[in-house]
């Protein structure tokens, strides 16, 4: 490896389904959501059929994510939702950190649990959810499915505290009223 020939050790680039700004729907407070393409989960009553695909999306750089969320005042987060947004995980750090660097929140969804998540060999997981402020987590499960549920679709579907639940090694609630 030569001094011109750099490691590449993160992605360049997130495949991405979708931006939506403004959110109210994705944590509490306004935010933005980046929709990630490619999901393995295929949850039978997914609202969001068209994000499981890995071939489909826009491949977009932390740049141009970056500028998008720096062109909104109101923002008090920024969530990582999908398709499954651990898939991407060592592409989604860059932008993770700037977030945090920014002094925003961050929150993420997946469909894995967060024990599972704890076993995935991607060392990238584990960085990212340790940028992270919330995870929610789990599949939907359409049998456990409330409609009265804020930001969640299920009832399985936790809201965590995600440096709690790594320091504790266990899954740890928020309880935070704002979130529920
Ligand atoms: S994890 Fe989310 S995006 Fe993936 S299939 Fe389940 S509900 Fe749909």
């Amino acid at each position: 490896m030569s001094a011109n020939c750099p490691t590449q050790t993160t992605p360049r680039t997130i495949q991405l389904a979708g931006v939506v700004n403004d959110s109210i729907t994705d944590g509490p407070g306004i935010r933005l959501t980046v929709f990630v393409q490619g999901c393995p989960h295929h949850c039978p009553g997914c609202h969001n059929q068209q994000t499981w695909d890995f071939a489909g999306g826009q491949p977009t750089t932390t740049e141009e994510l970056w500028q998008q969320i720096q062109q909104n005042p109101l923002l008090s987060g920024v969530t990582f939702s999908g398709g499954e947004p651990m898939a991407q995980a060592a592409a989604l750090l860059p932008l993770a950190q700037r977030i945090k660097q920014a002094g925003l929140e961050l929150a993420i969804y997946s469909g894995y649990t967060f024990e599972q998540l704890l076993n995935l060999p991607d060392p990238a997981v584990r960085q990212l959810l340790e940028l992270a402020d919330t995870l929610i987590d789990g599949p939907f499960i359409l049998a456990q499915r409330n409609l009265e549920l804020n930001f969640r679709g299920s009832e399985n579907q936790r809201i965590l505290k995600a440096a709690a639940s790594l320091k504790e090694g266990r899954p740890v609630l928020e309880e935070a009223e704002r979130w529920h």
